[in-house]
């Protein structure tokens, strides 16, 4: 695997990070978790608008433009010969001393890995996954944005975690108000009556890119979808429910807490996002 590191193609046992790098020192640095459906990267602007939103929130001034970043995705897949998988893309606030100060690193790094993903098991996408609530609430807005991909992903790491200490895949994380604000790395919508609900990012949601193609799709389809505060109860007395997420791209729900939400079966208004979502991914990108 050729792996695009600050400019150049490295093999994969070559691509290496200082351990004075700020990214693996404090988590100092950003991300993008990209999709290649057919060989088109999927919604690849809107990805590097987001990546340079985060740097920017961190002050992270990156030395690249949107098109050399770009090209560079591209050109990692075309090294790859890959057609269909998944792209990280990744900066760092680069190599600096012992002490945080991020002045003292000259340098960000970039590295693009394009390889592929299976974050949940294929079934699951039929039969739909079960979640659980955990202790583990998201991080408050006012100490660390959730809307910046940051490098620091403990926060969603350890509800992982909590999520497999009890038997699921996957996990609601809490506002610290109660609120539902998204799972570990997927954002969450339900349907109730018709309409298609999800938390607003103020309530800790990622402004997630598949999250922004659902309200498109919905349009599409003439559903109603708006953005909502949304509790455990909301979830609970919900028709159906799915999440998003380029890894998970679009996963129903059929259960929450041990409870079986609407008939304990992916949804047909589920179905119907789902299908649309497949075949817009395929129509819809940028040609590597
Ligand atoms: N929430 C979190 C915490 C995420 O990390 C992600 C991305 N994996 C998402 C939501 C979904 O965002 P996107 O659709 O842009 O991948």
């Amino acid at each position: 695997m050729k792996i695009y590191l600050d400019g150049k193609f490295v093999d994969q046992a070559d691509a290496k990070i200082s351990v004075f790098d700020h990214g693996l020192l404090y988590g100092d640095g950003v991300f993008e978790g990209i999709r290649l459906y057919g060989g088109n990267v999927f919604r690849l602007d809107e990805h590097l608008e987001r990546l340079e939103y985060s740097a920017k929130a961190i002050l992270l001034s990156m030395p690249w433009s949107r098109k050399e970043i770009s090209d560079a995705t591209c050109e990692t897949c075309r090294q790859n010969g890959l057609q269909d998988g998944y792209i990280r893309l990744v900066v760092t606030r680069g190599v600096g001393d012992l002490g945080l100060s991020p002045w003292l690193c000259p340098k960000p790094s970039i590295f693009i890995i394009a390889n592929k993903i299976a974050l949940y098991p294929p079934e699951t996408y039929t039969t739909g996954l079960s979640i659980v609530t955990v202790p583990t609430r998201r991080v408050n807005s006012a100490a660390f944005s959730p809307a910046i991909k940051s490098l620091n992903y403990l926060n969603n790491i350890l509800a992982k975690i909590e999520a497999k200490q009890f038997g699921a895949l996957e996990a609601i994380l809490l506002n610290d108000q109660g609120y539902v604000a998204e799972c570990t790395g997927d954002n969450i919508f339900i349907i109730h009556k018709g309409e298609i609900i999800t938390p607003a990012a103020s309530q800790g949601a990622l402004k997630g890119i598949t999250r922004s193609a659902i309200f498109d799709i919905a349009q599409e389809l003439k559903l109603p979808i708006r953005e909502a505060d949304m509790t455990r109860y909301d979830v609970f007395n919900a028709d159906e429910a799915f999440l998003t997420g380029t890894a998970a791209e679009v996963i129903p729900v059929v259960k929450l807490d041990g409870r079986e939400i609407g008939t304990g079966k992916p949804g047909k208004i589920t179905q119907r996002v789902l299908e649309s979502f497949r075949r817009r991914v395929l129509t819809e990108g940028t040609r590597i």
